[in-house]
Formats: C-alpha cells, structure tokens, sequence
C-alpha cells in the first residue's frame, strides 16, 4: 500500500486536542456533560439571550488561547508542508492552523471567527475574550444584530462547500489517517468510511476502539501526541 501512497488526509476530532488541555465532546470531563447546549450553543438560545450565548463562547476563547498545540498538531503541520496532505477537523480550536497547518478544512467552523446572520458573510477574529459583539458589517440588513460565532452549532445545517472539499478530499484519498474521533458526529463521521470505499488505505489513532476499528487497515491504540508523530516517522521511513 504505503510505497504507492501519494495523498495523505488527515481526519481529526476532539480527540487531538486533549492533551493540549481542551476537553473532547463525550466521556469523563467532556463539554457537554457540564453545559446544556439548549442554553448556550444553539441558534434557538442565540435568538434568546445572545449575551448568554457570548458569555459561553468568551469563557471558551479564553480557556482554548491557553491551550497550545501539542507535538501531534506539529507532527501533521510539519507533514503537511513536506507532502501532499489535506487536513479535515471537526474542531473549532484553531489549533492546526496554530501550528502552522495551511488550509486545513474546518468542517464544524472556528471559535476564532465570526458571522453575519443577515448576509453570512464571515470575518477572522483572534480577541480574547472579545468585548463587542454588535455586528457592523456592510451587508446593510437594518435590523440591530450581534456577530455570530462562526461554528456549526447543535441543530445548524451543515455548511456544504466545507463538506464538499472534505468529501472530494475522502474520494481523491491514498490514505486516511482518523486521529482521536469517536465518529458520533454525522455526517463528518461518514468521512473516512467514504474514503475507505473509494480505496484509501485507513489508519485509526485513538485509545480506544470506535465503530470504524473494524474496517481499518492499521490501528494505533495510542495517544494522539505518541501515536501521530511515530505513525508519521514510519510512513516517512517505509513509504
Ligand atoms: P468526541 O468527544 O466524540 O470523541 C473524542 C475521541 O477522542 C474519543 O474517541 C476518544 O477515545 C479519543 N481520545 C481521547 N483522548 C485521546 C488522545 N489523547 N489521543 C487520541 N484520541 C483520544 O469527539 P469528536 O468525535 O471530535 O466529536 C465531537 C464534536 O464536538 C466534534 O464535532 C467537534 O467539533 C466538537 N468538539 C470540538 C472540540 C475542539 O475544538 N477541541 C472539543 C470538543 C468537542
């Protein structure tokens, strides 16, 4: 397989950021066990209370600028200037592209930008926490509104151009490295079984077993920031 591979995507969730500080979506500690997304992370409680929702999102801004990232988003960034590598992520962290990951397709959004309700149109932001959120684009909607976060929230549709460029890469694939995601989520979870039907060789790097274990073609039962450095070092060493 690997001597003939050319186009490496990487697939990452929750999972990766772990070890940077961030906690992932389900389990022990896991955001959700803690917040109700009816409250804070939805258009509906938006529409209700958007300084609440802010409230929610400003705490997340700062608790994620104080999480680096770690030796696993290096390894990939390092990776993905040296080969042919697209990099999909269901985060919304920022923290492959603090690595220096260029381009990595965001499929859930981005804690770091921001988005006209009225027209869509959307703009990069790194305050922490951001003070003003009354939103001053040029669309020229009349109505008072305040920035949205730039996230696919509970309930949002997705955003289609972000899952077309995630599907073209899973179909154009050579391999499929999926990196700390319990493949709960649809339909990015479709990602890598997509990629694995059209032929990519599948790799799985996560602690434990989730339900796509059973069609990979390697498994590192590893943590991310162990498991992804050396899963790189073999395949730069081996083909
Ligand atoms: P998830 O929380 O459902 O699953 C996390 C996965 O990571 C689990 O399978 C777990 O076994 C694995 N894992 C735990 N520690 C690991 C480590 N050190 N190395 C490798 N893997 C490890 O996460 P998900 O599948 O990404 O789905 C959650 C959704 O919530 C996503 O859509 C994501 O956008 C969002 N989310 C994002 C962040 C973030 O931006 N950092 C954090 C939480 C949730």
């Amino acid at each position: 397989m690997a001597a003939m591979a050319r186009r490496v995507v990487f697939f990452t969730g929750a999972g990766i950021s772990k070890e940077s500080g961030i906690p992932t979506y389900r389990g022990a500690g896991g955001t959700w066990g803690e917040y109700d997304y009816r409250a804070v992370a939805c258009q509906r409680a938006f529409e209700r209370d958007p300084e609440g929702v802010w409230t929610f999102h400003r705490a997340r801004r700062a608790m994620v600028a104080a999480c680096p990232p770690n030796a696993a988003h290096h390894a990939i960034a390092r990776f993905a200037r040296a080969h042919p590598t697209v990099v999909i992520t269901q985060n919304i962290d920022g923290l492959h592209e603090a690595a220096g990951t260029p381009d990595a397709i965001e499929l859930h959004g981005s804690l770091w930008r921001l988005r006209c309700e009225a027209c869509g149109q959307a703009r990069a932001n790194r305050d922490v926490p951001l003070a003003d959120t009354r939103c001053d684009c040029d669309c020229g909607d009349p109505t008072p509104r305040h920035w949205r976060p730039d996230i696919t929230w509970f309930e949002d549709p997705m955003d289609m151009t972000r899952l077309a460029r995630a599907q073209q890469a899973a179909d154009d694939a050579d391999v499929l490295v999926s990196v700390g995601t319990s493949g709960a989520v649809y339909p990015a979870a479709e990602i890598p079984v997509r990629a694995k039907q059209r032929g990519a060789y599948l790799v799985e790097i996560n602690p434990e077993t989730t339900p796509i274990s059973t069609i990979c073609d390697e498994v590192l039962r590893g943590p991310a920031t162990r498991s992804v450095p050396e899963w790189i070092a073999r395949f730069e060493t081996i083909g």
